[in-house]
């Protein structure tokens, strides 16, 4: 077995100018523009309100609202029982396209999809829709592009261009849905039952529009979908304040922290926002996380070789969390998908064992993560499709990375 550590400075980041290059961390978005106005950017009281402003009657936004999340209708021309001399108005006002679809790809034997989207301003996003015996699971995008600059995943390569609108995000629920409803996925019709908010972007720079998203998706009909908030899971790199934000938000989703080493020393230069938030604080944070919702939280570690598959960084993630407390976090580590020809390289099989080992003996409960979609690049790392039509066909730009939380044994 090789000895040698590799640094995550080893090799320059993607596209730097020169080989000391480090990678910059973004909140801003490039482009300004906001997605037009959507029925679901807005709250019950506040859809009344848009459809007495057009002169229709405010119980309209009741029946709009259940076309949408009953019948995951998009479109007013398919709602019937409106008034035909209504529908264009309404249409117009509070139904605008928000997602193209550029592509659907599938695998798995049809119980993957992925599909990339274009939205108004000509940015792309990806969501990936999974099927398992027992769940069906949408991977969705947060914002286009990610300012996090994390050098092993692509989309952080991609910098920001912008937040996803509330609107946005619950479209890529909405066409899900619709979806596993009509038997495009797998054999059959069947539910959505799990979100998880590990596409394209930090979900936790994009609060605001989060927080409308995940109102929309727990909340009950004609509100939201009344999905069940156990069954959503976002996932951050560990902006701590935030996290404490969502401990009080009263929708106890499941919490993923994407740590990927237990030490700053290393951390530092794998996840450029510890340079903000150390380890200890974003521990303190998810473990604060677990106290004020009773869910256990995530703890993602891709394992990456030679880099932080070492057994004595098992042993030493196990004392941070043990010291904590017992069962309050859940180790999921998955193989890294490797950028070819790089030090992003997958651990080995026995790395891995014995990483797993190390947690497991330690008393903390692990599953390796599943990957899915690896044959049409849907998984971590690997999609390299999009090409920005606004920003320049030059550009090939590496897009994200889906994938499904856990194993289906767990
Ligand atoms: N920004 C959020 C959510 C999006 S990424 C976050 O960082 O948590 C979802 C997960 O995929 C994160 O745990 C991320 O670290 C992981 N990931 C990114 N690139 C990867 C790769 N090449 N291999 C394995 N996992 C990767």
């Amino acid at each position: 077995m090789s000895t040698r550590e590799v640094r995550p400075t080893d090799q320059a980041p993607e596209g730097a100018t020169h080989p000391n290059a480090k990678p910059v961390l973004s909140f801003t978005a490039r482009r300004r523009g906001k997605a037009p106005r959507h029925l679901v950017d807005l709250d019950l009281a506040e859809r009344k309100e848009a459809v007495a402003a057009v002169g229709i009657p405010a119980f309209r936004a009741d029946q709009l609202s259940r076309h949408y999340f009953e019948h995951m209708l998009g479109d007013t021309a398919q709602m019937t029982d409106l008034p035909a001399s209504l529908r264009p108005k309404l249409g117009e006002e509070l139904f605008p396209k928000l997602l193209t679809e550029i592509t659907a790809q599938h695998a798995d034997k049809g119980q993957t999809i992925k599909t990339l989207w274009e939205l108004f301003d000509g940015a792309r996003v990806e969501s990936v829709l999974m099927r398992y015996p027992h769940r069906t699971t949408l991977c969705l995008s947060s914002q286009a592009g990610c300012g996090m600059a994390c050098p092993f995943c692509a989309t952080g390569q991609m910098g920001l261009t912008r937040n996803l609108s509330t609107g946005e995000m619950v479209e890529q629920v909405r066409v899900a849905r619709l979806a596993c409803a009509r038997g495009d996925i797998g054999d059959g019709p069947t539910h959505l039952t799990n979100v998880v908010f590990m596409g394209m972007g930090e979900p936790l720079a994009n609060w605001r529009h989060l927080v409308g998203t995940l109102h929309r998706l727990v909340r009950d009909v004609p509100e939201g979908f009344g999905m069940s908030a156990r069954n959503i899971t976002v996932s951050t790199v560990g902006l701590v304040p935030a996290i404490d934000k969502l401990s009080g938000l009263g929708i106890p989703v499941t919490l993923a922290v994407s740590l990927h080493a237990p030490d700053d020393d290393l951390r530092d230069d794998l996840i450029p926002i510890n340079s903000r938030w150390k380890v200890g604080e974003l521990l303190d944070a998810a473990r604060r996380y677990f106290m004020a919702t009773g869910r256990r939280v995530s703890i993602e570690y891709a394992l990456i070789r030679d880099m932080n598959d070492q057994p004595w960084r098992a042993q030493l993630l196990a004392d941070e969390l043990n010291k904590r407390g017992r069962t309050w976090a859940h180790v999921n580590p998955i193989p890294l998908n490797p950028t070819p020809g790089s030090i992003w390289t997958a651990s080995t099989q026995s790395a891995q064992d014995e990483f797993v080992d190390t947690l497991r003996r330690a008393g903390i409960s692990t599953t390796i993560r599943d990957t899915r979609g690896s044959d049409i690049d849907g998984a971590c790392g690997q999609l390299a499709t999009a090409v920005e039509k606004v920003s320049s066909s030059r550009k090939k730009r590496p897009v994200p990375v889906h994938i499904e939380r856990r194993s289906e044994n767990e």
